[in-house]
Formats: C-alpha cells, sequence, structure tokens
C-alpha cells in the first residue's frame, strides 16, 4: 500500500523532529505533496491519523496536505508545466517538480 507507507513516512520524520526539539506535543506537519506523485493526499491524512492514534505526542496532530503543480523543462529551452508533450519541439519534457512528497514544517509545542 503506497499511501500507509508514505503516511508512516511523515509520521516518522514529524516524530524525529518532534523527539530532536523535545516537543510535549505536535501540533501541526505541513507536506508538500506533488500531483505527479500520484498518491491521493485524503487517504495519506486518513492513514495518518489511524498511524498517531496511540502517541500522546500526536493527539492533536493536524497533518497538511499541500498539493504541488508539476513543472517541466525541455532541451530545447521549454519550461512550464505541460508534462507529455512540449509545446515548442514536441519532446517528452523533463520533470523538474511535481513529483516529491516533502515535510516542509512541523509545529510543536515545547515545555517552557
Ligand atoms: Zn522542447
Amino acid at each position: 500500500m503506497h499511501e500507509y507507507s508514505i503516511a508512516y513516512d511523515l509520521y516518522a520524520t514529524a516524530r524525529s523532529a518532534a523527539h530532536e526539539h523535545h516537543a510535549i506535543k505536535v501540533k501541526k506537519i505541513s507536506v508538500d505533496v506533488g500531483r505527479m506523485a500520484m498518491v491521493n493526499p485524503e487517504q495519506v491524512v486518513f492513514l495518518f491519523d489511524t498511524i498517531k492514534e496511540d502517541d500522546p505526542l500526536f493527539q492533536y496532530a493536524v497533518l497538511e496536505c499541500h498539493e504541488i503543480s508539476p513543472e517541466t523543462r525541455c532541451a530545447c529551452g521549454y519550461s512550464g508545466n505541460e508534462i507529455y508533450l512540449c509545446p515548442k519541439c514536441g519532446a517528452l519534457p523533463e520533470l523538474v517538480k511535481g513529483r516529491e512528497i516533502v515535510v516542509t514544517n512541523v509545529e510543536i509545542e515545547v515545555e517552557d
């Protein structure tokens, strides 16, 4: 299950960030999800909620997915959002952005 391993990775990343900063609570995890990553963000959020359930550190944690539009570049100099066909020369453009799943921010609460 593709989405499950992604959700688990996001959880593990957030958890190690939280431990590193001696967090008492994880509040929000922001994630960029490229449209070309072929994942369903809603399903990732759902699975994430299932995984974090037994972790008190994550009791109030919210996973926020931001969808990222694909960006491509072609050898002829074209750059834009066409993913299958370069509008200038007809070649297959190279995907430079839009396949990534990256944690951009982990919001935590620390003890005073
Ligand atoms: Zn081209």
